[in-house]
């Protein structure tokens, strides 16, 4: 039985986390979506707003659960008993930030291992904190990420133009 976590900030969820939560639930017999509920971060939607979205989005699989946590991944993988820790990857730049953290995860977690999951063509470009300049500049953001999300990130981001 092997137990993954996938980890992120997920403010918005984007289609990208989506994808990647699917392939993940497919490669292991459980996968925990996991919404970091850190207070130093400004997020936009509180993290039961982020579970709220992600658990409808993910509705149709069923190994798969949404949690939130304010502490470190690796001390909730061990909790859980996860061995792995899934994490997504777009671009280089995403790369060498991706492999420290799982290096650091690894010093501190000595069972888990991360497994890196390269992004869909289609998501290459989709993230989070784009998505949420977009909303600023009154860009259709439908397509990017869950309908969920949609209202609650427009209502919430201050318009520039
Ligand atoms: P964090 O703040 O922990 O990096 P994010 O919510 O930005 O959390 O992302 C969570 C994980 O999903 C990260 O591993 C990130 O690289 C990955 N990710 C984000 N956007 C995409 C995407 N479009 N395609 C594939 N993976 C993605």
């Amino acid at each position: 039985m092997i137990r993954a976590i996938f980890p992120g900030s997920f403010d918005p969820p984007t289609m990208g986390h989506i994808d990647i939560a699917e392939r993940a639930s497919s490669l292991f017999d459980e996968v925990i979506v996991l919404v970091a509920d850190n207070i130093d971060k400004k997020s936009v939607l509180s993290a039961e707003e982020r579970v709220d979205i992600l658990s409808k989005s993910l509705s149709h699989l069923e190994n798969v659960s949404i949690d939130s946590s304010s502490g470190l991944v690796v001390r909730y993988a061990k909790e859980k008993g996860a061995k792995v820790i899934v994490r997504g990857v777009r671009a280089q730049s995403d790369f060498s930030y991706e492999f420290e953290l799982a290096m650091n995860n690894k010093v501190l977690n000595r069972d888990v291992e991360t497994i890196f999951i390269p992004t869909s063509q289609d998501y290459f470009l989709l993230r989070s904190s784009q998505v949420k300049e977009l909303v600023a500049f009154s860009v259709d953001i439908k397509g990017m990420v869950p309908d969920d999300a949609i209202g609650l990130l427009e209502e919430r981001i201050k318009k520039k133009g």
